[in-house]
C-alpha cells in the first residue's frame, strides 16, 4: 500500500514524501482509512511504529474536507506528559506545513501566559496535557463546543498516572456527538473498560502484541553489583564514543546521581525527570537530538514517547518494576527499521524483576557479550 492509495490530501502528500516516507506503516495502513470513514478507534502500537501519524494524517485530511474550516478548535489530542505535547505538536507542524491548519500546545508547569496569548491564533487542533487543558476550559481560556475529533494517546500511561477523572471532567466539556480515538502502547484489560465507557462500537487495531519488543532492537544483560554499575555503564558508552545512549533509570534522584557519578569518572552527561523545569527539559532535549550531549539520563515518565531518530543505544539502569516499562524504554532505540541495542545492568537484588521482563517477553535477554 501507498500513501496515494490512502487517498491523502495533495498537500500531505507533498509533506510525506518531504519526510522521504515511502510505504504508510502497519498501524497507519490499518488506522487511516478507518478513522477516514469516521470510526471510532483503539489503537494498539508500539511507540515508534509511526502511531502519531496514523492519527494526525486521517484528522489533517478530515480538517481539510470539512466545508466549515472554521476558525475553532475541532480536534483535541490529550497526551500524558509535556514533552509527548511538543513531539504531537512536532509531528502536526510536519505534516500540516502545506495547509492553513493551526494548532497549539497546552501543557503545565511553564508559564499560563504565553499560551493564553498562542490561543490568539484561533487554533483549530490543540495537543494538551490533562491538567493546563482543564484549567483554561475552566477559565473559558478554550472552547471545544464545536469539536469533532478527540484522541487520547498513550492512554496506558495516562490511566497509569492517575488521570482518569481528569479525562472524564475534559469529556464533560465536549460534544455528545465526535469522533474518538484511543492509542495506547499496551492493552490491559483496564484500557478496554475504560474505551467502553467513551467510545461508540470502536475499531479495533492492534499491531503488535503487549509483550512483543521492537526486533530491530538486540537485547543483552550484565550481571553486575549495584554499586559497579556507574563503572559498567562508562566502559559501554567509552566503547563507542560516538555513538549516543538513552540511560533509564528508576527514581529522580537516581537520575541525578548518575550525572554527578559519571561526571567523576569523565562521562558528561544530563538528566531529564519531573523536578527539572520544563526550560531544563527542553534545552535537554535539543542538546541530546543535536548531538551536543550523547548521554541522557532518563526516568520512564519524562522519557516515554520521545522519539529521538536513529538512536542506537538504550540502557536500562535499573530494571523498572512494571514489566511493560522495558518494553517501553528499548523501543526508544530500533525505531522506524534502524537497528538499535538495549542493554540491561542487572544487580543481584533486581532477579525478580528480570524473570518478570522475561516471562513478558517470553524469551531469556542473552549475556552482553562485551562482558562475558
Ligand atoms: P511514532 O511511533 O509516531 O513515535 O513515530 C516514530 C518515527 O517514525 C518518527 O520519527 C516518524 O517520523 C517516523 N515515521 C512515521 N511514519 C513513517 C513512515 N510511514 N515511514 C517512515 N517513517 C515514519
Amino acid at each position: 500500500m501507498t500513501f496515494t492509495d490512502l487517498k491523502l490530501h495533495p498537500s500531505l502528500l507533498k509533506a510525506i514524501e518531504e519526510q522521504n516516507y515511502t510505504n504508510p506503516t502497519p498501524i497507519q495502513a490499518q488506522s487511516i482509512p478507518q478513522i477516514l470513514e469516521g470510526h471510532d478507534l483503539i489503537g494498539c502500537a508500539q511507540t515508534g511504529t509511526g502511531k502519531t501519524a496514523s492519527y494526525v494524517l486521517p484528522i489533517l485530511n478530515m480538517l481539510l474536507d470539512a466545508k466549515d474550516n472554521a476558525k475553532v478548535v475541532t480536534a483535541l489530542v490529550v497526551v500524558p506528559t509535556r514533552e509527548l505535547v511538543q513531539q504531537v505538536c512536532e509531528n502536526i507542524t510536519k505534516y500540516a506545513a502545506h495547509t492553513n491548519i493551526k494548532h497549539v500546545p497546552i501543557y503545565g508547569g511553564a508559564s499560563p501566559v504565553n499560551q493564553i496569548k498562542n490561543l490568539k491564533i484561533r487554533p483549530n487542533i490543540i495537543v494538551a496535557t490533562p491538567g493546563r487543558l482543564i484549567d483554561f476550559l475552566n477559565n473559558k481560556h478554550i472552547d471545544l463546543k464545536n469539536l469533532k475529533h478527540f484522541v487520547l494517546d498513550e492512554a496506558d500511561q495516562m490511566l497509569d498516572m492517575g488521570f482518569v477523572k481528569d479525562i472524564k471532567k475534559i469529556i464533560s466539556f465536549l460534544p455528545q456527538t465526535k469522533q474518538t480515538l484511543l492509542l495506547s502502547a499496551t492493552m490491559p484489560k483496564e484500557i478496554h473498560a475504560f474505551a467502553k465507557t467513551i467510545q461508540k462500537n470502536p475499531r479495533e487495531v492492534t499491531i503488535e502484541r503487549v509483550s512483543s519488543t521492537v526486533k530491530t532492537v538486540t537485547q543483552s544483560i550484565v550481571f553486575t553489583d549495584q554499586k559497579n554499575k556507574a563503572k559498567v555503564l562508562e566502559q559501554l558508552i567509552k566503547t563507542d564514543e560516538k555513538s549516543k545512549c538513552i540511560v533509564f533509570v528508576r527514581t529522580k534522584h537516581g537520575a541525578d546521581k548518575l550525572v554527578i557519578q559519571l561526571l567523576k569518572q569523565g562521562v558528561e552527561s544530563i538528566a531529564i525527570h519531573g523536578n527539572k523545569s520544563q526550560n531544563y527539559r527542553n534545552n535537554a532535549l535539543s542538546s541530546f537530538k543535536n548531538n551536543t550531549m550523547k548521554v541522557l539520563i532518563a526516568t520512564d515518565i519524562a522519557a516515554r514517547g520521545i522519539d529521538i531518530e536513529q538512536l542506537p543505544l538504550v540502557v536500562n539502569y535499573d530494571l523498572p518494576n512494571i514489566p511493560e516499562t522495558y518494553v517501553h524504554r528499548i523501543g526508544r532505540t530500533g525505531r522506524a527499521g534502524h537497528s538499535g541495542k538495549a542493554i540491561t545492568l542487572c544487580a543481584p537484588e533486581e532477579n525478580k524483576e528480570l524473570q518478570s521482563i522475561q516471562k513478558l517477553i517470553g524469551n531469556k535477554i542473552p549475556l552482553e557479550p562485551a562482558f562475558q
